[in-house]
């Protein structure tokens, strides 16, 4: 697909940066795919115009250093030794017993290592799981490699997507190609690259699906995996496929939201199922995908996706990290003239319609990812277990894996929401997968409190974090679920810090780490509380209700929330908005 342009296309993206000749010139060092594997950076005489995959990354960044940017020291670190071309001294390192830190800790990542310290002195790695599905016997397979090489567990994260930590510094290159064995990859799971595509988890069992989303979340998979010019963006990039199912694949996050939606007659395009096209989701930002007007044939939506994210490469913002998101191109473009660049990079017009042109959606329902549910195909079903706050050892992970080769389909699906289904199980069956899942110490049942609770790694393991995310979300759920009957379904998201990997601006309470000051000299952790965010249809960003919360206060201030809301509430499904 990548070289699947017409000579209008290229000439395109070869002129959206005009009059760049001395691209690394200035810098008097070598650039993307210019430096020998091995090599230190040295001085290079002036270069030609940059050419090949990385040509596009190059003339951008030239272009704002031309108009007087500077570029940040990433943008750097890119052009100076593509952290691709890395790969052989990170090898070295790991048989050095080195990690990556500092410029190369940003490299990596392209690898899908990240360098945790001082939190932890060990590598992270995050994977890629298209949709987020895989086979139970890779499932396995990342819990030996956990076992061998990590810390013997792995966490489900809120892209559907697994995380193992407390990787040595040894063993991080062969933990990711151990991954590689297994038939997955963390490539590109880190730093300025598009993240692990996600979809609708009952994809292909769903009773309402309009579109089963994993041949699309695959196809995009395996596009960007195998273009280096999609690697290196600005900054990180998401897209999200949602299928109309009934757990919420939350698109309306992602940078790229594709919404299969039901197009009625007589519209002027052919009535059925197309892609919606939504864009700019970064709640971390307070900023939903907005929707653009635009349908995508169902076919189509890769080349689309393309297009897209090569206009955000080439427009991109390079000198400013907090505004180098597709959001801030579209702020100022409008997304009339960004939409149009698109089409002249496609070579195609894109069809718009109105809003009303496309049914409504059909609802989502925010427990369908925990418990039995049944599947489209008579007598089977899928089973969400519930994770506490995603944590999965590796004997769990090993013993879902069984389960799911013995009584299902053989595959495990990974939520947004921050647990797994087991899919194809037959009715027969269902008590005895629910007893072997809680043998394992999981379940299939939670409160509605716990079945909404989401919370990024926070201090336990990440640098950024100001408190305990993880446990003070358990500390409000144990506590919340001992003195109150919450009788609808809530979103708690507990987030470390302004990067919001726990999406606390959709939360129906959400939180934000902070560090609270106690007297003039000391803090403790502690949360600022927000109120009233929400998802699909009942978007919305959480606005802050509390400052400065202590962290042990946290707890009984969720529970009185909740209990002005129940005592509040005009009628049971009336949201926190
Ligand atoms: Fe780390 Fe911040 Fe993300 Fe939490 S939100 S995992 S603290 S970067």
């Amino acid at each position: 697909m990548s070289g699947d342009f017409s000579p209008d296309q290229k000439r395109y993206l070869e002129g959206f940066v005009s009059g760049v000749q001395a691209v690394r010139g200035a810098r008097g060092a070598p650039g993307f795919g210019g430096v020998p594997p091995f090599g230190p950076a040295s001085a290079a005489p002036v270069e030609a115009e940059p050419s090949g995959p990385d040509a596009i990354h190059l003339k951008a960044m030239a272009a704002q250093e031309k108009a007087g940017r500077k570029l940040v020291p990433q943008e750097k670190a890119k052009r100076d030794e593509h952290p691709f071309d890395a790969y052989g001294r990170f090898k070295q390192m790991a048989k050095d017993g080195q990690f990556a830190k500092q410029l190369d800790d940003f490299r990596i990542r392209f690898h899908g290592l990240f360098y945790v310290g001082p939190t932890q002195d060990a590598y992270m790695c995050r994977l890629r799981i298209h949709n987020g599905i895989l086979k139970a016997w890779q499932f396995r397979g990342v819990a030996d490699l956990a076992e061998t090489h990590g810390g013997g567990y792995s966490h489900v994260t809120t892209r559907a997507n697994l995380q193992v930590r407390e990787i040595g510094a040894a063993d991080g290159v062969p933990f990711i190609e151990g991954l590689v064995d297994l038939g997955l990859t963390a490539k590109g799971s880190g730093a300025d690259n598009i993240r692990n595509v996600t979809g609708t988890p009952t994809a292909g069992v769903d009773p309402q699906e309009l579109v089963d989303t994993r041949p699309y979340a695959r196809e995009w998979h395996h596009h960007i995996l195998n273009d280096r010019a999609l690697y290196g963006l600005p900054r990180k990039f998401n897209v999200a496929f949602d299928g109309a199912g009934r757990i919420a694949a939350l698109e309306d996050t992602n940078d790229i939201g594709f919404q299969a939606v039901e197009i009625r007659d007589g519209f002027g395009v052919a009535p059925g199922v197309w892609w919606r096209l939504a864009l700019g989701g970064i709640t971390g930002h307070k900023d939903f995908a907005r929707d653009t007007g635009v349908v995508v044939p169902l076919d189509q939506a890769i080349k689309v996706a393309d297009a897209i994210v090569r206009v955000f490469i080439a427009s991109g913002d390079r000198s400013d990290r907090a505004k180098a998101r597709l959001k801030y191109v579209l702020d100022a473009w409008g997304f009339e003239k960004f939409l149009t660049e698109v089409e002249t990079v496609l070579g195609a017009p894109l069809a718009r319609l109105p809003a009303e042109a496309a049914a409504p959606r059909p609802e989502s329902d925010r427990l369908a990812h925990i418990g039995v549910h049944p599947q489209k195909q008579p007598g089977l079903n899928w089973v969400g277990v519930v994770l506490k706050l995603g944590k999965l050892t590796c004997g769990q992970m090993r013993g879902l894996a069984a389960i799911s080769e013995r009584y299902g389909d053989g595959d495990v699906r990974l939520t947004v929401w921050q647990n797994l289904l087991l899919s194809g199980v037959k009715d027969a069956d269902v008590a005895t997968v629910e007893a072997e899942i809680a043998a394992l110490g999981l379940a299939t049942k939670a409160s509605n409190v716990r079945a909404g609770l989401v919370a990024c790694t926070g201090n336990r393991g990440c640098k950024f974090a100001a408190s305990d995310t993880k446990g003070f979300a358990d500390l409000i759920a144990d506590h919340v679920d001992g003195v109150i009957a919450v009788d609808t379904p809530v979103n708690i998201h507990v987030t470390g810090c302004h990067h919001s990997c726990a999406q606390h601006y959709i939360g129906d309470i959400g939180l934000i780490a902070a560090k609270v000051p106690v007297n003039d000299e000391d803090t403790v952790e502690g949360f600022h509380i927000l109120v009233g965010g929400g998802f699909g249809a009942d978007a919305f960003i959480a606005r802050e209700l509390l400052r400065d919360v202590k962290g042990e206060d946290c707890p009984a201030v969720v529970e009185k929330m909740l209990r002005g809301y129940l005592a509040g509430r005009a009628a049971p499904d009336e949201t926190f908005a």
